[in-house]
């Protein structure tokens, strides 16, 4: 696959350039029906875009081949994730396909305010629960081509049972209504595409004025004391 934007086409990392040192990390959700690509877009996003912490959540589904602890997801039992949740320690969880699925709170807050932009990878219902708190995030929903597209999508990936697929379709369309929540839509026709659709969108949110470091720009430009040129 050709990558859609090399690195440096993208701005540059959080505390340098345009922001000023005292900026805090921006919070990216990203939701999506199963089958849409979500997955792979989102490594492909956190690897081409500079200062960009994907965070790891923790589930009581059972790992896929290939998935490993601590990288896709932290896999734990359900005693623990409820102990968890007794603590306080998920921003938001959720029960999604029969499992529990939950962001932990820590490691996002701390990531922000070390001024590392945090992509968040969760279900609707999840988007909704962290909206509640981050009106300022930026909420991405990512759309399968068509149902169809969808369906063999999800047949061809062998790990899932013909019931849990069709409970996913379901599923499917219900969620795609939530859409109006979500202030982009990315519709995964094609990856590269996606990509690079995905791409603008952090260049865009990271620009923009309300996330502007005020002192940085005063002081570089709107204190700085105009000087004659015979002063010099
Ligand atoms: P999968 O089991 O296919 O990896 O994920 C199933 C669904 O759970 C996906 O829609 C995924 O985005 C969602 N999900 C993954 N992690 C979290 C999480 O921490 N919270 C919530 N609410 N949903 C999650």
């Amino acid at each position: 696959m050709t990558t859609a934007a090399t690195t440096s086409s993208l701005p540059s990392a959080p505390n340098q350039g345009h922001h000023g040192p005292e900026r805090r990390g921006i919070l990216f959700i990203i939701s999506a029906p199963s089958g849409t690509g979500k997955t792979t877009l989102c490594k492909q996003l956190t690897t081409s875009v500079a200062g960009l912490w994907h965070s790891v959540s923790y589930t009581t589904r059972k790992p896929r081949p290939g998935e490993e602890h601590g990288r896709e997801y932290f896999f734990i039992d359900e005693k623990t994730f409820q102990g968890m949740i007794e603590r306080n320690e998920f921003m938001e969880y959720a029960h999604v396909y029969g499992n529990w699925y939950g962001t932990p709170r820590k490691a996002l807050m701390d990531k922000m305010e070390q001024g590392i932009d945090v992509l968040l990878e969760i279900d609707v219902q999840g988007a909704m629960q962290v909206k509640k708190k981050f009106e300022d995030g930026v909420y991405i929903f990512i759309l399968p081509p068509s149902m169809d597209t969808l369906r063999a999508r999800l047949q061809s990936r062998a790990s899932d049972a013909p019931e849990e697929i069709l409970r996913r379709l379901q599923k499917v369309k219900e969620e795609v209504w939530s859409y109006r929540e979500y202030y982009y839509i990315v519709r995964n026709d094609d990856l590269t595409q996606s990509l690079r659709e995905l791409q603008s969108i952090f260049v865009a949110e990271r620009l923009k004025t309300k996330r502007l470091d005020m002192q940085w720009l005063e002081q570089n430009f709107i204190l700085e004391k105009e000087t004659k040129p015979t002063d010099r």
